[in-house]
């Protein structure tokens, strides 16, 4: 009986979490409440992984602190309050909430949505892969790399130039889907409830869900210490470009041994955020990094 419960927790948490979320953002939107019903939706995924986190870990060593949560804490506030800025000047500009008489913004919202999952997700795999593949990019990305643990509250560990690249990269594809303000706002909430699930510490398991979501099981790899299988899987929410790009990496049942980077990396905030612009100074250094 425990058996069959942790099988439906296992196959059955990513899934009802994701639909669950947007089944209260939906009613959000029915009652024009869809903002508070968006904190609400999050709230209700955090609740659940952070429990799930202590029933279920994918890894129990993954529990133990790693001297980073005041790091991975301010990089999340940093990096939401600077997007939040950017879209603000965005919409001030007018360059956001306008597409509400393009064609596509008359398709159902179903559609649109779709839509604008995919379509942003060419800037945001290419400027992922980028961050990979150019090493100027890579001192601002590898900040994201370098936890040796994953769970939930690292999810949001990025430093503020590799965030504000990804989002610069998907908002012109956003303009460009033609898709409406609704839809926009439906696309943000599934990134940040994808996003947030795939750093999760749970041993869940998506099965075919995997060869077209971004989730924990393909995410892990993309944390690998070994870069022929951390350059993989770059999506953000679709496997679709990786898929059609050959970067797609899924190694099932077969679990990840150890993840993080082969640079060195200060422990400190302020010394992470200064690494882009010191990063030989820190490479060299023998003192006070963590060699990850
Ligand atoms: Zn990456
Ligand atoms: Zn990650």
């Amino acid at each position: 009986m425990k058996r069959i419960s942790r099988g439906i927790v296992r196959y059955g948490a990513w899934p009802g979490l994701l639909i669950s979320s947007c089944a209260i953002l939906a009613f959000g939107f029915s009652i024009d409440r869809e903002v508070l019903f968006f904190n609400f939706s999050y709230a209700w995924i955090v609740a659940w992984l952070l429990l799930l986190e202590r029933r279920l870990p994918y890894k129990s060593a993954w529990r133990v602190a790693d001297g980073q949560t005041r790091a991975d804490l301010s990089h999340t506030l940093l990096n939401k309050g600077l997007v939040q800025l950017l879209l603000v000047q965005l919409i001030a500009l007018g360059l956001f909430g306008n597409n509400n008489h393009s064609m596509v913004s008359q398709l159902p919202l179903t559609y649109q949505v779709a839509i604008g999952l995919i379509i942003s997700e060419i800037g945001l795999y290419g400027a992922h892969r980028l961050a990979h593949e150019w090493s100027l990019l890579w001192r601002c990305h590898a900040v994201h790399h370098s936890v040796q643990r994953l769970w939930l509250v690292n999810t949001g560990r990025f430093h503020f130039i590799d965030s504000l690249a990804s989002v610069a990269a998907s908002v012109p594809f956003f303009l460009l889907s033609g898709i409406s303000m609704d839809a926009i706002v439906w696309v943000s909430a599934i990134t940040a409830y994808i996003g947030i699930l795939t750093h999760c510490n749970v041993d869940v398991e998506c099965g075919p869900l995997n060869y077209v979501f971004n989730t924990p099981n393909l995410h892990r790899w993309h944390h690998s210490t070994e870069r022929t299988e951390g350059d993989r899987n770059y999506g953000e929410n679709l496997m679709i470009w990786d898929l059609i790009l050959g970067t797609f990496l899924y190694k099932k049942g077969s679990h990840i041994e150890r993840i993080g980077i082969g640079d060195k990396m200060p422990e400190r905030f302020v010394d992470q955020l200064a690494l882009p612009f010191r990063w030989h100074h820190y490479q060299d250094s023998k003192s006070a990094l963590s060699d990850a």
